[in-house]
């Protein structure tokens, strides 16, 4: 048995799975810990990312549920407004296969996966990491990479701060009658500060969705408001079947993602897609980033915080402007009321904001699409006027 590993990764979801295989791949003597027994388990997530990411990170295909490329925006009140585009791409796919292949996968790289080994505590020295669990010996480390997810315990005591946006959610998947698109619903009855979603997909023959909610309060309360108003218009009984599954959402990273020894990712980061809470995605990107920062200062064994900055200078280059678009686009949405989100969406119908949509909605990338609609004359004008009313 090594007595100290190169990298101790606390996580084993997307992004601490992602560091793991580019680590062992570069030889780097890797150990992931994982609080849960099973790799994926529990499911909070919706699964939903771009296509153009499966080529990209080289994700796992056999995961996939559904491949989708359109989507009804509604506010409370109105008629949907249909998004449809041959090059905005949304794949769902099975969350928990997803993750355990990826754990596949970075095992085969070389890295070890430790399952049912919950973190209880990190201690930091200048000569290296040591991570406690309850009921196994200590285990040391040259670097740790924190990967945990949406819990900030540890982000507390290592002095990275907490996501200084975050919002609550609640989702279930149940069997559920076909839906042609992806229905997405805001207005502050249903969900303040966020939407509510159905997103349909097949397991089979059978048809199913994820119905969910993101909001600033009561995940739960305005969760069964979405839930018998989707419901109700596709046919399905109006209670749901078992109950949701509450879970915070950071949305916007924390203020640092290093100190010495150590690098955090992912949502425990808070490197997530403002606008939505989509984090797959980037905390790949970020596993990735991290990784390679890891590597070359492994290689020189300079680990201090100063050195690990190199991967806070990457992903600041490569997603830091979609997450300052996506949070700025955001403050503005949530200043708008149920008014404001009519407006807007009426001016979707007649004013051509569709077409532009279209054109510059990028389903991993939202800066283009935020920028054209802060920039085009009539949604600024009903923004404006619906802020000062
Ligand atoms: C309702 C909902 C819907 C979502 N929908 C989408 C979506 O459609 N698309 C999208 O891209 N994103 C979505 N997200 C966000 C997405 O789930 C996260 O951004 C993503 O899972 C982040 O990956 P991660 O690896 O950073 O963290 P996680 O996937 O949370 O993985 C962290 C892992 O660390 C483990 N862990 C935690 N603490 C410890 C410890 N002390 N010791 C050992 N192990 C520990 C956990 O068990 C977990 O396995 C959604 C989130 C929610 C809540």
């Amino acid at each position: 048995m090594r007595d100290v590993r190169d990298v101790l990764i606390i996580g084993a979801g997307p992004s601490g799975l992602a560091a793991a295989s580019r680590l062992a791949a570069r030889g780097r003597d890797t150990l992931v810990l994982e609080e849960h027994d099973v790799i994926g388990r529990p499911v909070h997530c919706t699964g939903v990312l771009g296509h153009d990411a499966f080529a990209e990170l080289d994700l796992p295909r056999d995961t996939i549920l559904s491949i989708t490329r359109s989507a009804t925006f509604r506010s409370g009140h109105g008629e949907p407004v249909l998004v449809e585009s041959e090059h905005i791409i949304a794949t769902v796919v099975d969350r928990g296969p997803f993750d355990a292949r990826l754990a596949e996968r970075a095992a085969a790289a070389g890295a070890e996966i430790r399952t049912g080994a919950r973190v209880e505590a990190i201690d930091v020295t200048p000569s290296g990491v040591t991570v406690t669990m309850r009921d196994s010996a200590p285990l040391r480390g040259r670097a740790l990479v924190l990967a945990c997810g949406a819990n900030y315990r540890f982000n507390r005591a290592l002095g990275l701060g907490i996501p200084r946006t975050h919002v609550q959610s609640a989702q279930l998947e149940m069997p559920f009658p076909s839906i042609p698109h992806i229905d997405v619903r805001m207005g502050r009855r249903i969900a303040p500060g966020g939407f509510a979603w159905a997103v349909p997909f097949m397991r089979g023959e059978a048809s199913y969705a994820r119905l969910g909610v993101l909001c600033e309060t009561d995940a739960r309360g305005h969760f069964l408001t979405a839930f018998e108003a989707i419901a109700r218009e596709y046919g399905a009984p109006l209670t749901p079947p078992s109950e949701p599954r509450l879970k915070m959402l950071p949305l916007g990273p924390v203020k640092k993602t290093v100190s010495d020894r150590v690098l955090a990712v992912g949502d425990a980061a808070g490197l997530v897609k403002p606008t939505t809470g989509g984090g797959i995605y980037y905390g790949m990107l970020s596993g990735h980033f991290a990784a390679d920062a890891l590597d070359a200062c492994l290689a020189s064994d300079r680990l201090d915080e100063r050195d690990l900055r190199a991967y806070e200078a990457q992903w600041r280059e490569r997603i830091g402007p979609d997450i300052r678009a996506g949070l700025a686009f955001r403050k503005l949405a949530t200043r708008l009321g149920d008014r404001g989100i009519d407006a807007l969406m009426e001016l979707a119908r007649v004013d051509g904001l569709v077409p532009l949509l279209k054109d510059k909605a990028d389903f991993n990338w939202h800066r283009g699409a935020a920028l054209a609609l802060l920039r085009h004359p009539a949604f600024r004008r009903a923004v404006i006027s619906s802020i000062w009313s």
